[in-house]
């Protein structure tokens, strides 16, 4: 019990907080793409926020943890500090090198350059309009790729229910389904070949 409180505890700002309608007027539903905005950057960097703030948060179930194995329940008490002490070594992985988190500043910068191109002459044609898919950001009239970045989870109500949107984003974390395309380098040097 304890260990499943301290699992969700931290990663329900993440998974509520940004569901409610109101959050979303400005995005299409769930599952469609995104068109690129100062909105979407700006959700970019609140579902950053939330990532961090579940780290914070977690400190509270590891707190009580260990108070209540020093004063409470013991079993409920481990459970609560394995939990929330596994959560907290697992995101300050990213400062040595592990994974990178979901979202990143890098993520809402090159959401922002790539926004800047409508205005400028390194667009892929006249009415450019970039859209986020699940495998990369994408010019809505050409087709042309422009950015490789697959799309996380982006805070909107998701179209496969609540019970099933809460335990995929568990299992993701809020990361894409789809990997970045880094070994685009290699298959550019076969193609010479
Ligand atoms: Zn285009």
């Amino acid at each position: 019990m304890g260990f499943i409180v301290a699992f969700l505890f931290p990663r329900l700002p993440g998974i509520l907080v940004t569901r409610g309608k109101g959050f979303n007027v400005n995005f299409p539903p769930h599952p469609e793409p995104i068109p690129l905005s100062p909105h979407l950057t700006q959700r970019v960097l609140h579902m950053r926020m939330f990532y961090w703030l579940g780290l914070i948060v977690s400190f509270i179930p590891l707190f009580f943890g260990l108070l209540s194995v020093k004063w409470g329940n013991v079993p409920f008490g481990f459970g609560l500090w394995l939990s929330s002490g596994w959560f907290i070594l697992s995101r300050l992985q990213t400062f040595i090198g592990g994974p990178k988190p979901p979202w990143t500043l890098d993520m809402a910068q090159r959401l922002q350059i790539i926004s800047n191109q409508v205005k400028s002459d390194s667009k892929c044609c006249e009415s450019i309009s970039p859209e986020w898919l699940l495998s990369g950001i994408y010019c809505t009239v050409c087709k042309d790729k422009l950015d490789d970045m697959p799309r996380p989870d982006l805070g909107r109500k998701r179209s496969d229910g609540f019970f099933m949107g809460v335990i995929r984003l568990i299992a993701s974390d809020g990361n894409p389904f789809f990997t970045s395309d880094d070994k685009k380098i290699d298959t550019d040097n076969y193609e010479s070949e």
